[in-house]
């Protein structure tokens, strides 16, 4: 069986620069507490507490005067709260998140209504609508109708970071058609980050080339679910698991070409093990290959 692993794949830029202040900060302060978890995948989470850094749900289940904002961000009331506190603050918000709040309180302060395109449940995107302020909404649904009682005058449009580009465009189109002949002003900033778009084009040419993909990462991780849901849009059979213990040997029945990608959040030991496996399993047919593993370009 040959398995092709996606040109960009596993933890990106800011999932190593958090962990990289994280370790900083432990070797500093010793023990220290996450508010909420530094990113979404338990072998993360389960290694960093081994290392004296565990996540709190909440500002009131803080015991440590060490506290770290996650990748994800908080919003100016967290933020305003952990200061008022006095507390040292490890800040690992990623810079790309950094930049789509700064460009929520912009939007915000210049007289613009924004909405996020986003799931409203997850935390970068709770922290972003805060910055928003009063006039901030989530929504992926394709018109502003639901969502505003009188359509505003000046209306900005921002992106969860890990969407998806493509459904993005469509989203700004639906808006730009309902409100261009209402004479509004619409603003449009692309905050989606690179790390997403890169390996999205990556695991899309590879859901191209192979029988089946193998999607790698943590249950709660968006950026993880959204490579799932664009390999199966490819029309390929995509499965997706956290670990190695997860993977099934009727997956690989009858195909001879797996493709691998990984969430950004992705330790890159799990990745390895899975591939392994899956080096291993038996097809059950001949495919005249040898078991392989190379890089797609
Ligand atoms: Fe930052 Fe993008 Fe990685 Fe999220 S996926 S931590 S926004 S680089």
């Amino acid at each position: 069986m040959e398995v092709k692993l996606a040109t960009e794949m596993g933890f990106c830029y800011g999932v190593r620069r958090a962990l990289s202040l994280l370790d900083a900060a432990s070797h500093r302060y010793g023990k220290l507490q996450t508010l909420g978890h530094i990113v979404h995948n338990e072998q993360v989470v389960e290694r960093l507490s081994q290392k004296g850094i565990s996540p709190v749900n909440n500002i009131a289940e803080l015991k440590n005067s060490i506290v770290a904002i996650t990748t994800h961000g908080v919003g100016p009331g967290v933020l305003g709260e952990l200061k008022s506190r006095s507390l040292n603050i490890v800040d690992t918000t990623c810079p790309w998140v950094n930049r789509e709040q700064k460009a929520a309180r912009r939007l915000a302060e210049s007289g613009f209504s924004v909405v996020i395109f986003g799931d409203a449940d997850h935390p970068e995107v709770k922290g972003v609508l805060e910055w928003a302020g009063i006039g901030g909404r989530v929504s992926k649904e394709p018109s502003l109708k639901n969502l505003f009682t009188k359509y505003p005058r000046r209306l900005g449009i921002l992106s969860q970071t890990t969407q998806n580009p493509q459904a993005f465009k469509e989203f700004v189109k639906s808006i730009i058609d309902e409100l261009l002949p209402s004479g509004m002003e619409i603003r449009i900033i692309n905050t989606i980050c690179d790390a997403t778009q890169k390996r999205q084009e990556a695991a899309v040419e590879l859901a191209g080339t192979v029988d089946a993909m193998i999607v790698i990462g943590g249950k709660g991780s968006a950026n993880t679910r959204r490579l799932a849901e664009i390999c199966q849009a490819r029309g390929v059979p995509t499965h997706s698991v956290e670990t190695v213990k997860e993977l099934q040997d009727s997956w690989f029945t009858g195909k001879c070409s797996i493709g691998v990608t990984a969430g950004a959040s992705t330790p890159d030991e799990v990745i390895q093990e899975v591939v392994g496996k899956i080096k291993n399993m038996d097809a059950g047919v001949n495919c005249n290959t040898t078991n392989s593993v190379y890089i797609s370009t």
